[in-house]
């Protein structure tokens, strides 16, 4: 028969396979047992539900057999099997997990992290062998088909003869190196040794002939015996109970069932008991998916009723704002043929939710008071996904997801949480203050902050461009209101302070007035401020829409051209004030308007805005500069 090519992106894993010069080679058996296994679940549970699949649960096995002299293993199951079709979809083609990983990591880390990190599947089989043969028959079809290659030229795939459902993979080992004796994985013992390491949760027996070599008392003799041992436990990794050796094994079974190279973040284990009991095994990642933050993402836990998966993503078990919570639920409450549809209005699944949903926020409080670092990584990695859940509920979930915030603190310039901020707080503040800007250093340097700053008070830095939308729909955290240091309301003046500047307002009216008519609409009002130390303006914003704000809506597709209620501010300790009201007492119209547009560019240029003329303003600033 004709030898059939690789599509172009599985010839190069598998090139990658066969010349993998990785030491770890010994993962090809997880991957191969882990398929047996999932082909195993696939009939297991189809036969809940189709009745003319008669297969018996006791009967569903794994088997592996080792031929020394023709140095092959041998890994079948009685499994759903492939047809012709299947066989040719699924083994000429890498599978969708692994080429959308392939295409994600491709050029961006070594081949060995690839290999060594995640699952990558059948091929790994071509680290250890020169040939492959692929024997299976489907559960839909009378025929059997076997699918064979030798490596990169291709494969072919002919009808043959095998009885039972199932598939068997026929590994023909390479030859001894220098580097790997490739003969060890015919030793029964590394076997074993392997399918403990890496295998020992799969929930279907893992079978092989051992044989046996026993000295008889009183006899010179030696026995062979032979036994046909289980080798793995069988019990599912999420029902045992924690012990030294899982973390590295919840690691390994993480990497390996959830597609990623990284180990998690965090991992935890929850065994419930009541109207609905479950356990559930959830992993946080330390990194977001490549398609987190895109529509192609799809939350979801895996959902298990008595140790067999019924569903791949149960996406209702999960809020948005925890979408990126992995693993699964195991439930013996749950009926098997839930579907997709009528996950919503189950009652189990809305019980489990529940639970779950309080369950992931107490973990994470407890990682952000004992694993700070961890958690500060974490935030920076899904923190978005916890504001937006408070954006979009408005505010209904704050209760659930404001405790678990981060700001930086423009104190030590480090994170803290609200809470934090309460209790660092003196008696005489009474507000959250807080500062919008792009970075932590741009904030820094806003002429409003330096003053708060200067008597004391911390402000809460804000940098995501989401950030103020959020502490607006809060409203409040612990009845403390929030409050934009450039907002016109705030003010720490003593009641003397603020008496004198409302008189020095009053006295110079007619020369704001006349200011504001050469900024035309673009200022609502012109007024001293006593917020500023060193810097001679400011713009301040009144009512709902900060500049911050007004930034971040008209950056936004259709836009509705929102404009901020804003105040250009001008501080009356400084030299200009007097110069302004100089020029308007000498009716110098002429120097006013130039030194009004000055200060207003200059206003807006600090606040990170553009402005509208920098020609005009350049041009003035060089009139100046040269007389
Ligand atoms: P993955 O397991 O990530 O999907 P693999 O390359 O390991 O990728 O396998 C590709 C596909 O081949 C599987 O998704 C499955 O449909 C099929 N397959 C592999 N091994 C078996 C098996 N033992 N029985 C039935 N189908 C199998």
């Amino acid at each position: 028969m004709k030898k059939k090519q690789f599509k172009a992106e599985s010839k190069k894993l598998l090139d990658m396979m066969i010349n993998a010069i990785y030491t770890n080679k010994e993962i090809f058996l997880r991957e191969l047992i882990s398929n047996a296994s999932d082909a195993i679940d696939k009939l297991y549970y189809r036969s809940l539900t189709e009745k003319n699949i008669k297969t018996k649960k006791e009967d569903l096995e794994i088997r592996l057999s080792l031929d020394k002299e023709n140095r092959t293993i041998t890994i079948s199951d009685n499994g759903v099997g492939m047809t012709e079709e299947e066989l040719e979809n699924n083994l000429g083609t890498i599978a969708k997990s692994g080429s959308e990983l392939f295409k994600e990591k491709n050029d961006k880390k070594k081949d060995i992290d690839i290999i060594g990190q995640f699952g990558v599947g059948f091929y790994s089989a071509f680290m250890v062998s020169n040939q492959v043969e692929v024997k299976s028959k489907s559960i839909d079809s009378d025929k059997a088909y076997c699918w064979s290659s030798t490596g990169a030229e291709g494969y072919t795939i002919n009808e043959c003869e095998k009885k039972e459902n199932g598939t068997e993979i026929v590994l023909s080992l390479k030859e001894n190196s220098e580097e790997v004796n490739y003969d060890e994985f015919l030793e029964e013992y590394t076997i074993e040794r392997l399918i403990k390491k890496y295998s020992d949760y799969i929930r279907y027996p893992i079978k092989m002939m051992i044989t046996r070599e026993t000295k008889k008392e009183d006899s010179e003799k030696t026995v062979t015996e032979t036994e046909d041992k289980t080798l793995n436990s069988m019990i599912p990794i999420w029902k045992k109970t924690n012990s030294k050796k899982s973390e590295e094994e919840y690691n390994d079974f993480y990497t390996d069932k959830f597609y990623d190279y990284e180990k998690p973040i965090h991992t935890f284990r929850n065994v419930v008991e009541g109207r609905v009991s479950y356990t559930s095994l959830l992993f946080i990642p330390s990194h977001a998916p490549y398609d987190y933050y895109t529509k192609e993402y799809e939350k979801g836990l895996q959902l298990y009723s008595k140790g067999v998966m019924i569903m791949e993503k149960c996406s209702d078990l999960l809020p948005d704002y925890f979408s990126f919570v992995k693993g699964l639920v195991d439930s013996e409450d749950i009926s098997l043929n839930i579907s997709r549809e009528t996950t919503q209005e189950n009652f189990q699944i809305e019980q489990i939710a529940k639970t779950l949903e309080t369950k992931i926020k107490k973990e994470l409080e407890t990682m952000l008071q004992e694993e700070r670092e961890n958690y500060e990584k974490f935030f920076e990695t899904f923190g978005t996904q916890l504001k937006y859940g408070i954006y979009s509920s408005y505010g209904m979930k704050k209760e659930m997801l404001a405790d678990l915030l981060l700001y930086t603190s423009s104190k030590e310039k480090k994170y803290i949480t609200l809470k934090e901020y309460l209790e660092n707080m003196s008696n005489e503040q009474d507000m959250i203050y807080y500062a919008c800007g792009e970075t932590i250093e741009k904030i820094d340097l806003l002429p409003q902050v330096e003053s708060v700053k200067e008597k004391g008070f911390e402000i809460l830095y804000l940098t995501d461009y989401m950030d103020e939308f959020v502490l607006k729909t809060m409203q409040d955290y612990a009845g403390k209101k929030f409050m934009n240091v450039a907002d016109e309301k705030m003010n720490l003046d003593s009641e003397e302070e603020k008496l004198a500047l409302k008189k020095a307002n009053e006295k110079n009216q007619e020369l704001f007035q006349k200011m504001k008519e050469y900024l035309k609409e673009q200022v609502n009002d012109i007024q001293y401020t006593h917020r500023l130390k060193n810097h001679p303006v400011c713009l301040t914003s009144k009512g709902e829409v900060s500049v911050e704000m007004e930034k971040v809506l008209n950056a936004m597709p259709n836009n509705q051209n929102v404009k901020a209620e804003v105040t250009m501010e001008i501080n009356e300790n400084h030299e200009i004030g007097k110069k302004l009201e100089a020029l308007f007492q000498k009716k110098d119209f002429e120097s006013l308007e130039k030194y009004t547009k000055i200060l207003y560019a200059q206003a807006r240029l600090i606040e990170g805005l553009t402005i509208e003329n920098p020609t005009e303003i350049s041009n003035l600033v060089c009139e100046f500069l040269s007389k």
